[in-house]
């Protein structure tokens, strides 16, 4: 007897709710993100830059400075190409997800990385955000569209 081709995918009612408490840290974060900020703030003890940050540094325990804005440019830290369909999916395939080391931060955000092809991405690549429209922006990383390459100006012509 040979078997049946095995059930994939198949479509199911269920859903959950999900409440995300960002905490008084992270709301700092959010609430940049809402008005085009990448906010970070520094460990006093053992001065690592968090963004987003904690209320209290993950090693030391101690509160956090102050927040500060960062310029929003980093490099691509690792990434992976997406290359399967799954249901709910929101871009199509392949597409790069990556961990953005945001120029004077210690720590990582996970972000998408577009217009430039999946294949000539590549670690330590320079990134700037893409932010959506004012009417848009909102207490999320979805304020971000995605990061995309920094294209430097090469010489006189292409200033
Ligand atoms: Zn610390």
């Amino acid at each position: 007897m040979t078997l049946p081709e095995p059930v994939e995918t198949m479509a199911s009612p269920l859903r959950m709710e999900y409440t995300f408490v960002a905490g008084t840290g992270r709301s700092v974060f959010l609430r940049g993100l809402a008005r085009r900020q990448l906010l970070a703030r520094r460990c006093p003890g053992c001065r690592m830059v968090y963004a987003p940050a904690p209320a209290f540094c993950s090693g030391c325990l101690l509160p956090t400075g102050p927040p500060f804005a960062l310029s929003g440019r980093g490099e691509v830290a690792t990434f992976c190409v997406v290359n399967f369909p799954f249901p709910g999916q929101v871009h199509q395939p392949p597409y790069v997800v990556a961990h953005i080391r945001l120029d004077g931060a210690d720590t990582r955000l996970q972000h998408l990385v577009r217009e430039i092809a999946p294949e000539l991405v590549r670690i330590g690549l320079p990134v700037e955000p893409v932010w959506v429209d004012d009417a848009e922006l909102d207490t999320s990383t979805t304020s971000i569209r995605w990061f995309r390459p920094i294209r430097e100006p090469i010489g006189p012509a292409d200033a």
